[in-house]
């Protein structure tokens, strides 16, 4: 069993030394456990915060501990009447080849619905995390301006798609031409912005000529800056994340704007609300049915980034972090 544990702890970027590829006897299932061949591995931004010591949302992982991550894979021996080798199924075994565990952590993935993969990404975490976030906390109305960033990734490409069949004018905003390019012709945004380019904050401006009612939060860093002026009266913030600075080691020089931010709270009266996709577990038959059914449809699309080989796991990662994936980061186990 190939697996690769946390060797160290990062101190901001996480580098190749922080992993380390081991290899372990393959474990067999007790009462009620199944052992799954690992077929597709998860990357997500979040990992980066299981590297950390010290608990946030969610405890870290331990040093020497195999890496986090949702996995799919195919069921090779069950102990429990619910499984039976050969089943597809979604679980959280992390970055390994062999993934064991209780029958009552695992959810069947039926492969003639859609590609299995998918349940990693717009029909997994992913998926149901925009849409709830969206629905729940952003409340998308018709004619409405939504603003979203990492928007060719899993969240934010399905952020942008539901706002349009809700009637928002969307802007997504993303690194480079080529990903600006995609949200435009695949993702149907009505406006697309390079966060790269050194007039980002005036090119957001103009694409937001009446302002902003929705800005799904997937970033912070320079982006948020670029927003928090362009905001509405009764703006809807969903929280959902920061990855331009999950690697910060320090607050960023300067003035503290906190007032500046909690005024604007007041006089503009945003909701800003952060939220963990768990939180809406109880949504979960709404967004399988009718986030099913948009995919299906085609109003939906999604773009996977595939990386073949475990080994290859902790390198794909790192790029993440830095925007060198496009679309859902997945790891073709085998
Ligand atoms: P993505 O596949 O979109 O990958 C992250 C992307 O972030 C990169 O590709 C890059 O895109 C962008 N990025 C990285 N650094 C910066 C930066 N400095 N400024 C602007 N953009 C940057 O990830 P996901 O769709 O999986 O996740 C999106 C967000 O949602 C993350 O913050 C993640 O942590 C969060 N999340 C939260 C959940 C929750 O329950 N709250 C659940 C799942 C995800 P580009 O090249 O376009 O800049």
């Amino acid at each position: 069993n190939r697996r690769i544990v946390l060797a160290s702890r990062p101190h901001g970027e996480p580098v190749a030394e922080n992993f380390r590829l081991e290899t372990a006897p393959v474990p067999s299932p007790s009462e009620g456990q199944v052992l799954a061949r690992t077929l597709w591995l998860s990357l997500d931004p979040y990992m980066r915060g299981r590297m950390n010591a010290g608990k946030s949302y969610a405890k870290p992982v331990e040093i020497g501990d195999v890496m986090e991550g949702g996995a799919v894979g195919e069921v090779i021996s069950s102990t429990s009447d619910r499984f039976k080798p050969g089943d597809i199924v979604l679980g959280h075994w992390g970055w390994q080849e062999y993934g064991l565990a209780d029958a009552s952590l695992l959810r069947k993935v039926d492969p003639a619905e859609a590609p299995i993969q998918t349940a990693l990404g717009v029909l997994g975490m992913p998926g149901m995390t925009a849409y709830t976030g969206l629905l729940n906390i952003g409340q998308p109305k018709e004619g409405e301006t939504l603003v979203v960033a990492a928007a060719t990734g899993p969240v934010g490409a399905t952020v942008g798609q539901i706002a349009k069949i809700k009637g928002c004018r969307t802007v997504g905003i993303a690194g480079g031409p080529e990903k600006c390019r995609a949200l435009i012709e695949e993702f149907g945004f009505d406006v697309a912005v390079d966060h790269r380019a050194p007039d980002f904050p005036e090119q957001l401006k103009a694409a937001c000529p009446d302002g902003i009612d929705i800005y799904f939060e997937n970033v912070g860093g320079d982006v948020w800056t670029a927003v928090f002026p362009l905001l509405n009266d009764f703006a809807r913030i969903p929280v959902c994340g920061r990855v331009a600075n999950y690697s910060d080691t320090e607050l960023p020089p300067g003035p503290d704007r906190t007032p500046q931010l909690f005024g604007a709270i007041l006089t503009k009266r945003f909701r800003i609300q952060g939220f963990i996709v768990r939180d809406f577990a109880s949504q979960a038959k709404d967004f399988y049915r009718e986030a099913g059914a948009w995919i299906r449809e085609g109003r939906i699309k999604y773009r996977e980034d595939v990386v073949e080989g475990l080994e290859n796991a902790p390198e794909a990662f790192m790029g993440l972090l830095k925007g060198r994936n496009f679309g859902k980061l997945l790891v073709k186990v085998r």
